[in-house]
């Protein structure tokens, strides 16, 4: 199918003198432009353009890169795993509506463009898939693995998901039945009481253990080893976890995480240990579950080691929806006022929420995402007024993978009037998470290879250990420490696509669109 790691052939190559291509990087030097507000005496406020020079390299060549998901036997890890095997061997499969060929829907480096510039002569848009922007890997070239304490393989698991259709899976059977999980750590005390049946893979030890970390790095080395990778990025798409209490001496700094893990202290929970192993290991590592993985000691322990981490709760149906459409609410000036979000569901996930610990991490995670819209609208909210937003989740096993969302969403519009929008949302659930654990991987892969300074006698250095550039794809989204969260969905995508253009010395998108206006 003509991908392979490797320097790959640009779609467009930029004509500029600030931007240099040699065989194995893109150098660039860019003009970062902001403004900056002050103050005056007289109290008005003054804005002061300003401007920031970074050098950029970005590495061109693309690596062999491999994924370890963690709790790959699940709903999300089987099916991303078919839906990739399906894309590299070009399947096509009969279904009641006719044939339907693999692809990246919903993925969106693999699914959605951007536009590149406007055509010299014809002044039309020039579009290009995203995936082109920079050399990124591609998906089909993704070696999989990861660990799940259910020892199903990834056939029976797949059977299991009730995900697929039966003629995809028939295609898939036998590669997928090769595939089988490393055994993982099981704490009890952090999923639901629910999944003890299925926990027939695991490690020896109930409580966090150095041998434990030791473990997954290694099993992170042999993965590496086994495949010829360049790179390995770990994902949790494993259960949903109780939050961990954050205690003092525990787990507030890298020392003292460390030293709890090997204290076996009941409060580090299984996602952190992978995350202190990845770290560790050097392997980026994404937390797609809801639950507080990111202690303050496992940040710092990630800024210490110049690993990447990102996180949290992969942003999916109704979250995506919400932050897309309270945006446009907020921004049109009109006062929301109240968000009812009601869910259920019938898959495993759905099961494990269904206990109280577990579904207080999933109730927190939903629960902010619309504070930085709020807060930027001083005309429609006095300082610390919010709507009203209360989120529900019930296990329906009937239901399966499909997964409802029912939202209200109440507003106050001009003279008093109110808004009711009512939204039905339906839809396989790991149909909408496979791409986004993808687009995770490509995004964070990207962003090891781009380096930045910014003096010219300076030493070139990555981007911050916390990959906020995640953040559409996430629902908590984690940011370094004192830096702002954005939930906004267009400003996310905009500062994704932003981000990377600047890196190959292209100006951020504009939508003024000066030269069908001012001719
Ligand atoms: P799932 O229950 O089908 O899969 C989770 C898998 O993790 C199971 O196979 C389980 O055996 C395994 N597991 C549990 N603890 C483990 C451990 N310590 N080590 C290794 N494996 C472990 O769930 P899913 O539908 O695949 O979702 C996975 C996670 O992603 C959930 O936490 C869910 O909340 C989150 N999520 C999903 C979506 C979505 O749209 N599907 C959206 C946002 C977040």
């Amino acid at each position: 199918n003509g991908h392979s790691a490797g320097a790959s052939k640009p779609l467009f190559k930029v004509n500029s003198p600030n931007v240099v291509y040699t065989d194995s990087e893109i150098n660039t030097k860019y003009t970062y432009r902001d403004t900056s507000i002050t103050k005056g005496p007289d109290g008005d406020l003054v804005a002061t353009p300003t401007e920031t020079r970074y050098d950029f390299k970005v590495d061109r060549k693309v690596p062999k890169v491999g994924v370890m998901l963690v709790g790959w036997g699940g709903n999300n890890g089987s099916t991303v795993t078919a839906g990739i095997i399906a894309n590299r061997r070009g399947l096509v499969w009969d279904t009641r509506e006719g044939t339907q060929a693999a692809n990246y829907y919903g993925s969106v480096v693999m699914g959605s463009t951007i536009k590149l510039g406007t055509d010299a002569k014809t002044h039309k848009d020039v579009n290009i898939p995203f995936h082109d922007i920079l050399p990124m890997v591609h998906p089909n070239d993704l070696v999989i693995g990861g660990w799940d304490i259910s020892s199903l393989n990834l056939a029976a698991a797949m059977d299991r998901a009730k995900v697929l259709q039966p003629t995809l899976k028939a295609l898939v059977r036998k590669e997928m039945a090769e595939m089988k999980p490393l055994p993982s750590i099981y704490y009890p005390d952090f999923i639901a009481a629910n999944q003890e049946d299925r926990a027939d893979n695991i490690l020896p030890g109930s409580k966090a253990s150095m041998a434990h970390v030791e473990q997954i790095r290694k099993d992170i080395r042999d993965f590496k080893v086994a495949n010829g990778l360049d790179k390995v990025i770990v994902q949790w798409t494993a259960n949903t976890e109780r939050f961990s209490s954050l205690i003092d001496g525990v787990n507030d700094t890298a020392e003292n995480l460390l030293k709890a893990i090997q204290d076996g202290h009941e409060e580090v929970s299984p996602s952190t240990v992978f995350a202190v192993a990845s770290i560790l290991e050097g392997a980026p590592f994404i937390n797609g579950s809801p639950q507080n993985t990111f202690v303050p000691g496992a940040i710092e322990l990630a800024e210490k080691q110049g690993s990447f981490i990102g996180g949290d709760d992969f942003k999916s149906g109704q979250t995506k929806m919400k932050s897309a459409l309270v945006d446009f609410l907020i921004s049109a000036g009109i006062k929301l006022t109240s968000i009812a979000s009601y869910n259920h569901l019938g898959n495993n996930d759905g099961k494990n929420l269904s206990s109280q610990k577990q579904f207080r991490s999933k109730e927190i995670s939903k629960s902010n995402v619309v504070d930085d819209m709020v807060e930027a609208n001083s005309v429609l909210y006095k300082e610390g007024e919010h709507p009203d937003h209360t989120v529900v989740i019930k296990y329906m096993p009937a239901v399966g993978d499909d997964k409802r969302a029912l939202d209200e969403y109440y507003a106050e519009i001009f003279m008093g009037g109110h808004q009711t929008i009512s939204l039905f949302n339906v839809c396989e659930d790991s149909l909408l998470a496979s791409p986004l654990i993808i687009d995770l991987v490509l995004v964070a892969e990207m962003m090891t290879r781009i380096q930045w300074k910014k003096a010219d006698g300076d030493k070139y250095q990555s981007f911050h250990s916390v990959l906020s550039v995640l953040s559409y794809m996430l629902k908590a989204p984690l940011t370094p420490p004192g830096t702002p969260v954005v939930n906004a969905l267009a400003k996310q995508r905009a500062a994704l696509t932003n981000i990377f253009r600047a890196c190959i010395g292209l100006e951020p998108e504009s939508d003024m669109t000066l030269e069908h206006k001012l001719f």
